[in-house]
């Protein structure tokens, strides 16, 4: 198994995952062009599916274009059907799926849009590409060998979506569940968002040396790829502010900080913190 990016329009990254049969699926195609490109450097590789993690437009606006090139499967969440164009195969909160025999459980995360999924594969990627937009495609070795969070705009590297839908309350419930996996995930997120995400993480808990460093260290990361995502998600658990919000000591730095009341509160005042950055 194996992941690549391929970026698309100014700032969104799509995702071809390659499974054991040089069969493959696309995650959340903004636009058809950039993976008919990529397909067409590499012939032996087989479009046979997408999934959707949620109805927005930079997510699903290549779902038609493929299906009618490729006569694909698409899947999507089944209580957001009507907003995920060409859906095919409606998926349940909880279902397992196999496609291109990588098998998937997919999860509840609501929070950025009603109808917002993320899948988590239960097997590893041997081999994981960054290529970002002004970059080069770069096998990132470290990466390799781990399983993968499909998370759309539920969480990005150092941040999260806007509540454009949901609450404080969806948005605890999202990061209590990122908290609740393994921190060997990989975090394959839809944006390079990562260091104005980092700016307002340092900004917000500035005396956390982890964000900081990481920040430092971001042009180095990005690398000849210009791509920090995906990373790992237990550096995620380390710098990112909505999951240290869960966390005693840095919730009780950024309660003071926001003069909030509980961790549901601190939520909402983090979210709309970082909308106004
Ligand atoms: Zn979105």
């Amino acid at each position: 198994m194996r992941l690549f990016q391929i970026p698309a329009r100014r700032d969104n990254y799509i995702y071809l995952a390659l499974g054991p049969e040089n069969e493959a699926f696309v995650v959340d195609p903004a636009d058809a062009a950039p993976v008919i490109v990529f397909l067409r450097e590499r012939p032996e590789i087989q479009l046979k599916a997408i999934i959707n993690t949620h109805h927005h437009h930079d997510h699903v606006g290549g779902n038609q274009t493929l299906k009618a090139k490729f006569d694909l499967n698409i899947y999507g969440p089944a209580h957001d059907a009507d907003r995920i164009p060409g859906l095919s195969h409606p998926v349940q909160i909880g279902d397992e799926v196999t496609v291109c025999g990588i098998t998937m459980k997919v999860h509840d995360v609501k929070a950025h849009t009603r109808g917002h999924i993320c899948f988590q594969t239960l097997s590893p990627f041997a081999q994981v590409y960054r290529h970002g937009h002004q970059g080069r495609e770069t096998q990132v070795e470290n990466l390799g060998g781990r399983p993968a969070l499909f998370v759309g705009d539920s969480l990005f590297l150092g941040g999260c979506g806007r509540l454009f839908e949901g609450t404080p309350q969806q948005l605890h419930e999202v990061m209590s569940l990122y908290a609740s996996l393994s921190g060997d995930h990989l975090v394959v997120c839809a944006h390079e968002y990562t260091e104005s995400n980092l700016r307002f993480a340092a900004h917000v808990l500035p005396a956390s040396e982890k964000i900081a460093q990481r920040l430092e260290g971001l042009p180095q990361e990005m690398g000849v790829a210009q791509s920090s995502v995906p990373d790992l998600l237990e550096i995620e658990f380390q710098t990112n502010p909505f999951l240290l919000a869960l966390d005693g000591s840095h919730q009780n730095a950024m309660s003071q900080k926001f003069e909030t009341d509980g961790v549901v509160a601190l939520m909402g005042a983090l979210r709309q913190a970082k909308d106004n950055f």
